[in-house]
């Protein structure tokens, strides 16, 4: 059975998308922890981000920055902290989260739920500072 990440991919789930190439989908984490907290996946579907395949993951990482330079022009922050969990769901994803202390980054932390308006226009303000080829 697809994840729920797939399932977004698929256009199934519905989503806050930011960015996207042949590889890469990245789209509003639901409950972030900071307004403008961003997942980035593999659209090939695997569980555990060491188990993705070497070449993926070394084109992961040049994609988040892209996603991470655009959220760091639409979002208030001092950086962009990057994570992964990965005990939820069962599909590789990095965080990016807009952070300006260090507790920002506790997922101990409660997750915000943001009203549909804002998540919109949040998502709405990073795409406007992501590259053409990525949209
Ligand atoms: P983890 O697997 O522990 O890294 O956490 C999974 C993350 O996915 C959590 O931060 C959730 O809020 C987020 N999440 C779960 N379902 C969705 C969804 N449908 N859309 C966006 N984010 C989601």
């Amino acid at each position: 059975m697809p994840t729920i990440f797939t399932r977004i991919i698929n256009g199934e789930i519905p989503c806050y998308k930011i960015a996207e190439d042949k590889n890469f989908f990245a789209f509003l984490d639901i409950n972030p922890l900071k307004p403008g907290h961003t997942l980035v996946i593999p659209k090939k579907e695997v569980d555990y981000i060491f188990n993705v395949d070497e070449t993926t993951l070394s084109l992961m990482l040049p994609f988040c920055k892209k996603v991470a330079e655009a959220i760091k022009k639409a979002i208030p922050c001092s950086r962009i902290g990057v994570t992964v969990i990965g005990l939820e769901v069962p599909h590789a994803h990095i965080h990016l989260i807009p952070i300006s202390v260090m507790s920002d980054m506790n997922f101990a932390n409660p997750k915000l739920s943001l009203s549909r308006e804002t998540m919109t226009q949040t998502a709405s303000a990073i795409r406007t500072f992501i590259p053409n080829d990525l949209l």
